[in-house]
């Protein structure tokens, strides 16, 4: 729809024009620094960084109810650069001008309703937002969309030229990054630091299909993340992790669509998301007080973070209530089917111990969890999904065995419905399924297929005697009439058909 066919009181909001004063805040010292480079930690004290505006309480003189119909009514537009993130621009970008935008499809991923089954399994009702279904098959797309937007502004301003990405990745965040800079052309190159053999076929082809360079390296994530922090602190690199505080805005507009699906009635929600470096935790915090603040909601949802027992970082520190004791410590890994959340030492941590206090304190204490499942409980939850017409990753998967386990200990009640982050599509992780299915997982898993939930292409024996496609190409009719009545006759025998 054109601009000029809406009503007349949105009008002149729907096309959004650069406005505000974004800063980088760093949370370690609480200086703050023009956004107008590329900064990652604070210069003075190398805490990790969030991206504040200035002018946020400008936005206040519009009141919640009309923020939520320009953001309703934006979505019926048909300019590019307001399709995906960029709709809700005042809340996660607004200094940017809309030619700057780099859309590829990310965002307006589904929330879907789970079936009776699934939900009685669970013991709630359940949905999944499939944010497999951005460009990249992961959520990463969202943040990516907006560090890579915020590049190319500055690459429009001259202010940059010739720009080298680099990000450290499980998988997704890699694929993602290669593909936006393959979208920039010449102007970025990408080159992405993958640690051996910790991922999947299909996420490595990805970023080997966008050009770029893919570097592996001999360890785990948390290894590759020290080299590119040494890269980005010693060379002229742009780093694409979600240390970059641009990462987080974009990855807020998750929490954006949820409040937008549900009609901004959340507080009613429990919202599973999975941790690993702990980026997403983060934007999800933020993007739902953002929309406290602005009355765009009246109440926030509850958050749920889960971990595997194998990367648990974050559950092990919020295990003790009592703020003031205590201590957070990095955890050696060991190998998890949930591999992009695989990691020991969370860049984010920092941010998440900022916005925990704050949600809990608006919230109260239970509006925040910590969730540890096992990894046969997420292979289990990952294919009992799949199984109920959903195409969760593994860390879907975490997040429904975490939400399925916090309903079943009373930490979260049954008359909430959860929203459950699918953040990777299910084919990234095919390997894991083809592992549970042949029951070859490595001991370190101690995964145990259960066999109701095992799966296996049945082949059919062809007698040596009978002419087959496979044995010869040039068939005669009745040898192919021959051959099919076989092959069907076996069919149906292996389904259980009685011919009519
Ligand atoms: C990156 C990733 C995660 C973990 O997100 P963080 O922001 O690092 O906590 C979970 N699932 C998938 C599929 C990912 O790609
Ligand atoms: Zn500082």
């Amino acid at each position: 729809m054109k601009p000029d066919q809406f009503p007349p009181e949105i009008q002149s909001y729907l096309v959004p024009s650069p406005a505000g004063l974004y800063l980088y805040e760093c949370l370690g010292c609480g200086n703050t620094f023009d956004v107008g480079r590329l900064l990652y930690t604070c210069p003075d004290c190398k805490s990790v960084l969030m991206i504040r505006d200035r002018e946020w309480e400008r936005l206040k003189a519009v009141p919640g109810d009309l923020w939520r119909k320009i953001f309703d009514y934006r979505s019926m537009l048909t300019i590019p650069a307001l399709r995906g993130i960029y709709r809700f621009h005042e809340l996660l970008g607004s200094v940017l001008p809309l030619d700057a935008v780099v859309y590829l499809g990310e965002g307006h991923t589904p929330v879907i309703a789970s079936n009776e089954r699934l939900c009685d399994w669970t013991g709630l009702p359940v949905f999944f937002k499939n944010d497999g279904q951005n460009p990249s098959a992961s959520f990463k797309d969202r943040g990516m969309a907006s560090a890579f937007s915020y590049l190319n502004f500055l690459l429009k301003a001259g202010s940059l030229t010739d720009v080298l990405a680099v990000c450290a990745s499980t998988g997704d965040t890699s694929a993602s990054a290669a593909l936006y800079a393959s979208y920039l052309g010449d102007a970025v190159k990408s080159a992405v630091l993958l640690p051996h053999g910790k991922v999947t076929p299909q996420q490595l082809g990805q970023p080997l299909g966008s050009g770029a360079r893919v570097i592996e390296i001999p360890g785990v994530f948390d290894d590759c993340m020290k080299v590119v922090e040494f890269l980005s602190e010693n060379f002229p690199v742009a780093l694409m992790n979600s240390k970059n505080p641009w990462r987080i805005l974009g990855q807020e507009s998750y929490s954006y669509e949820i409040a937008q699906a549900f009609d901004y009635e959340v507080g009613n929600l429990a919202v599973a998301v999975p941790i690993g470096n702990a980026g997403n935790i983060t934007a999800v915090l933020q993007g739902f007080l953002k929309l406290l603040d602005l009355g765009i909601i009246s109440s926030l949802p509850w958050v749920v973070g889960v971990q595997s027992a194998h990367a648990n970082p974050v559950f092990l520190y919020y295990l003790e209530t009592d703020p003031r004791k205590r201590s957070y410590r990095p955890v050696r890994v060991q190998p998890s089917v949930a591999q992009a959340a695989m990691i020991g030492n969370p860049v984010s941590m920092p941010r998440v111990m900022r916005l925990v206090e704050r949600y809990r304190d608006l919230a109260g204490y239970e509006a925040f969890q910590a969730v540890e499942v096992s990894e046969q409980e997420i292979m289990d939850a990952m294919l009992w999904a799949n199984r109920n017409g959903h195409v969760a990753c593994t860390q879907g998967g975490e997040c429904l065995a975490g939400i399925r386990k916090a309903v079943a200990g009373g930490s979260v009640p049954r008359d909430r419905a959860a929203v459950l982050d699918a953040t990777a599509h299910a084919l990234k992780f095919a390997v894991f399924q083809e592992k549970y299915f042949s029951d070859s997982f490595e001991p370190e898993f101690s995964i145990s297929p259960r066999p109701e939930l095992q799966n296996a292409p049945t082949c059919i024996p062809v007698p040596e005697d009978l002419p087959s496609p496979l044995s010869r190409k040039d068939l005669s009719p009745s040898e192919l009439k021959a051959y099919v009545e076989y092959a069907a006759g076996k069919v149906a025998g292996i389904l259980g058909l009685e011919s009519e």
